[in-house]
C-alpha cells in the first residue's frame, strides 16, 4: 500500500468512527512522520494530509531544509527540550507538546523575540508514567490560566500519549479523562474556545475519536513500520 493509500483508508476509518460517535466536526490528519524521509513527508503532503508532525528538532530542521513540508503545516509533537525552543518557534504552527511551565515561558520568550504568536497544546500525562512528561490532570488547569496572560502564546487545546495499550480499547477510560479535562478547562477559562484536542495514534485513533479526540497523530499506518537503527 503507498502513503496515498494508506491515508485514504485512514480517513475512511476516522469518518466511521466519528459517525459512529454521532460526530460532523471536523478531525484533523497529522501525519507522524519521524525516521521517515522528505521525500515520503511530500508525498502524504500531495496526498492531502492535514499536518505533519516532528518529534526531533534536528530531524525536523534537516527535512525542513529539504522542503519536506511544503504544502501543509508542520507541528512539533515530541519531547522538547528548553534549549530547542528558539529552532522550532517560527517554523512549527503548532507545539502539541508544552509538558512544564519552563518550557512554556520559554516558547513565550523566544515568541516574543520573534515578534509572532506561537500556538501551543499543553501536554497532558494521564497515565502518570514516570517515563513519559506531560502536566498532571491536577497541574493542567494552573498551567492553562498561565498559558492565557501569555501575550506571544495561543493556548489552543490539550494533548495526551496514553500507556502503551496491552489489550484493544484499554486506552478508551484515558481518553474520555482527557476529553473532560478539555472540555472543562475550555469552560473555566476560554469560556469555550479551546479549538483541538489531540489524542490518538496508529492503534488507537478511533477509540480517541469515539472520546472526543478532533486532531489524531498517526505515523506507522501511514509511513509503515519504523525501522529504529
Ligand atoms: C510516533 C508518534 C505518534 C504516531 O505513532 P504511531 O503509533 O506510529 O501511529 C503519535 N504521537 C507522537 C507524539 C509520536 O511520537
Amino acid at each position: 500500500m503507498s502513503i496515498a493509500e494508506n491515508i485514504q483508508s485512514i480517513r475512511q476509518r476516522m469518518a466511521a468512527a466519528a459517525q459512529a460517535a454521532g460526530r460532523e466536526d471536523p478531525i484533523l490528519l497529522v501525519g507522524a512522520s519521524k525516521m521517515n524521509d522528505a521525500a515520503a513527508c511530500r508525498e502524504a503532503v500531495a496526498a492531502g494530509i492535514d499536518a505533519l508532525g516532528e518529534n526531533r528538532v534536528q530531524e525536523l530542521l534537516g527535512k525542513y531544509a529539504e522542503g519536506a513540508y511544503e504544502g501543509a503545516p508542520l507541528h512539533f509533537i515530541g519531547h522538547l527540550q528548553r534549549n530547542k525552543v528558539r529552532q522550532i518557534v517560527g517554523k512549527v504552527s503548532l507545539i502539541h507538546s508544552v509538558s512544564s511551565l519552563e518550557l512554556l515561558e520559554e516558547i513565550q520568550r523566544q515568541a516574543e523575540k520573534q515578534g509572532l504568536t506561537q500556538a501551543v497544546l499543553l501536554e497532558v500525562n494521564i497515565g502518570g508514567e514516570e517515563s513519559k512528561s506531560g502536566f498532571a490532570p491536577e497541574e493542567v488547569e494552573a498551567a492553562a490560566r498561565r498559558a492565557a496572560q501569555l501575550p506571544n502564546i495561543s493556548m489552543e487545546g490539550l494533548m495526551t500519549i496514553p500507556p502503551i495499550q496491552t489489550v484493544p480499547h484499554e486506552n478508551l477510560p484515558y481518553f474520555r479523562d482527557v476529553y473532560r479535562l478539555y472540555i472543562d478547562i475550555g469552560e473555566k477559562v476560554f469560556h469555550n474556545k479551546l479549538k483541538y484536542l489531540s489524542m490518538g495514534m496508529s492503534d488507537d485513533f478511533e477509540d480517541a475519536i469515539a472520546a472526543g479526540a478532533n486532531m489524531v497523530r498517526v505515523g506507522s499506518a501511514i509511513f509503515g513500520a519504523r525501522h529504529y537503527i
